[in-house]
């Protein structure tokens, strides 16, 4: 299953909205949401339904955190590997 593209996609793929946050590595304002497997997966903030869906360590520059806070291999965690 490809990773949705909007906000309204993660709807309808069964992701749920889980809360705001701030990310650990730069700060930035992110949004928690929940996978249809049962993992909290953090995201860009997406304003409307029509956002993109960016996980947010696609574009976080201080990225390091995510991998020790998530187990599983995210999508994207290839392309961090490959840049570091
Ligand atoms: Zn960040």
């Amino acid at each position: 299953m490809p990773f949705p593209e909007n906000a309204e996609q993660m709807w309808a793929h069964g992701y749920q909205f889980a809360g705001h946050g701030s990310c650990q590595g730069c700060h930035e304002a992110i949004e928690w949401w929940r996978t249809p497997q049962g993992r909290h997966i953090p995201m860009n903030r997406m304003p409307d339904s029509t956002s993109a869906a960016i996980a947010h360590w696609a574009t976080c520059p201080e990225s390091g955190w995510f991998r020790r806070a998530q187990p599983a291999k995210p999508a994207g965690a290839e392309k961090l590997k490959k840049a570091s």
